[in-house]
C-alpha cells in the first residue's frame, strides 16, 4: 500500500502535468494542480475537476504560493520554442522566479521537490549520446537561452537550497517526449507533422532533416517521473529521463505520413538559429538508480498519438 499525500504539480494542466495528476489521482493521492493557463488548458484536465481530490489554483508560479503539501513536482513553463519564446522574458521568469518560490516554499513545509529539467541544458552537444557528466554547449543570448539558461539557472537553484538548506530535491533532465493532450498548435516536431499529416498539407522540415531527436512516449516518462520522486533520498539527480532510440527529423517525417496514410510531401524549411543537429539520452544512471528504461517504441506510441489529433481535428 502506497502511503496517501498532498502533492502539488505545476504546471499541471500542460501536456506532462495533466498526465501526471492523473496517474497520482490514480494512484489514491490528493493532487493540487498548479497552473496559468499559458500553454496549459481545462481541456487537459476537464476529467479530473468531479475527482474530489483533484484541485485546481490558477496561478502564476512567478508569484510567491503558500499552501501546504508533502511533495511538490515543478513543471510550469512553456515548453515548445514558439511558446517559450513568445515572451522569452516570462519564460526565464518562470524558470527562475518559479523555482526560487517553489524551494522557498519546499523548504518552508519541508516538502521534497522535483525539477522538469530539459535535454536543453546540453545546448547544441558536442558529445553523442549525452551523459549527465556533460557540463554542455549552450549559447547563453541565442534565442533558445531563455529556456536553457532558465532550466539550466533553476538547476543551481535546486542544487544550493538542497546544499544550503538540506532540501529534498529531485532533478529529471527530459529528452524530447510526446502523446496524446499535446497542443494542437504546439509547434514541436511530432504534432505539427501529424497534424500537417492528417490535413494533407506539406509536412515541414526545418533545414535538411538530418538533425536527430529521440522521441519518448508520455507514459513511460510519466512512470520515470514517479519512480525518480519516490527514489532514496540520497539520489538527487540529475538523471536522464528519455528514449535512446534515435531519429532524424526526416524519418519522423516519413514514418508519420506512413502511419497516417496521408499524401502530403515533405517540404524543406530554414532551420532556426540554434537547433540542436543531435540529441541521444545516455539512459545508464536511470537504469541503474530507478529500474527504469522506456518500453514503448516510436512506431507504437505515434497510434494513439495519431488517434488523439485525429479526434480533435473531427470534432
Ligand atoms: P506544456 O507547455 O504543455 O506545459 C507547461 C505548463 O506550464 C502549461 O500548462 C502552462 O500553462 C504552465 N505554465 C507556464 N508558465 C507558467 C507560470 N508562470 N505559472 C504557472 N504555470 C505556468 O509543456 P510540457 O511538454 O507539458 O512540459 C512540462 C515541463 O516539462 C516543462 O517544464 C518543460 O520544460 C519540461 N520538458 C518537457 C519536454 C517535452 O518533450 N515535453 C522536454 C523537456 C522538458
Ligand atoms: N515562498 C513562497 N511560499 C512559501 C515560502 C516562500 O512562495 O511558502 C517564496 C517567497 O516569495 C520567497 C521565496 O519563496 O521570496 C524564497 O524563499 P526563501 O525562504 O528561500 O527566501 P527568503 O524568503 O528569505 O527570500
Ligand atoms: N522541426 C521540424 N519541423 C517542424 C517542427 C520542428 O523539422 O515543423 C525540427 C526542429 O527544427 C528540431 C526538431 O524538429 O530540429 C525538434 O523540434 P522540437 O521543436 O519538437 O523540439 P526541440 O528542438 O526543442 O528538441
Amino acid at each position: 500500500m502506497i502511503a496517501k499525500k498532498r502533492i502539488a504539480v505545476t504546471g499541471g494542466a500542460g501536456f506532462l502535468g495533466s498526465h501526471l495528476c492523473e496517474k497520482l489521482l490514480e494512484q489514491g493521492h490528493e493532487v493540487l494542480c498548479i497552473d496559468n493557463f499559458f500553454t496549459g488548458s481545462k481541456q487537459n484536465i476537464l476529467h479530473l475537476l468531479n475527482n474530489p481530490l483533484f484541485e485546481l489554483i490558477r496561478h502564476d508560479v512567478t508569484f510567491p504560493l503558500y499552501i501546504e503539501v508533502d511533495e511538490i513536482y515543478n513543471l510550469a513553463c512553456p515548453a515548445s520554442p514558439i511558446h517559450y519564446q513568445f515572451d522569452p522574458v516570462q519564460t526565464t521568469k518562470t524558470s527562475v522566479h518559479g523555482a526560487i518560490n517553489m524551494l522557498g516554499l519546499a523548504k518552508r513545509i519541508k516538502a521534497k521537490i522535483f525539477q522538469a529539467s530539459t535535454s536543453e541544458v546540453y545546448g547544441d552537444p558536442q558529445v553523442h549520446p549525452q551523459p549527465e557528466s556533460y557540463w554542455g554547449h549552450v549559447n547563453p543570448n541565442g534565442i533558445r537561452a531563455c529556456y536553457d539558461e532558465g532550466k539550466r539557472c533553476a538547476e543551481t537553484l535546486f542544487f544550493d537550497y538542497h546544499r544550503q538548506h538540506r532540501l529534498k530535491i529531485k532533478i529529471a533532465r527530459i529528452f524530447n517526449t510526446y502523446g496524446p493532450r499535446m497542443n494542437l498548435d504546439d509547434g514541436r516536431v511530432v504534432s505539427n507533422f501529424i497534424v500537417q499529416a492528417l490535413q494533407g498539407e506539406p509536412i515541414t522540415v526545418y533545414g535538411d532533416g538530418s538533425q536527430s531527436r529521440s522521441f519518448c512516449y508520455v507514459d513511460d516518462l510519466i512512470e520515470a517521473f514517479i519512480q525518480l520522486m519516490e527514489s532514496e533520498d540520497g539520489f538527487t539527480g540529475p538523471v536522464n529521463v528519455g528514449n535512446p532510440n534515435e531519429f532524424t527529423i526526416l524519418e519522423l517525417a516519413e514514418m508519420v505520413v506512413r502511419q497516417t496514410g496521408s499524401k502530403s510531401k515533405v517540404i524543406f524549411k530554414e532551420l532556426p538559429a540554434d537547433d540542436p543537429h543531435q540529441r541521444r539520452p545516455d539512459i545508464s544512471l536511470a537504469r541503474e538508480n530507478l529500474g527504469w528504461e522506456p518500453k514503448i517504441s516510436l512506431a507504437t506510441g505515434l497510434r494513439p498519438t495519431i488517434a488523439y489529433f485525429k479526434h480533435l481535428l473531427d470534432r
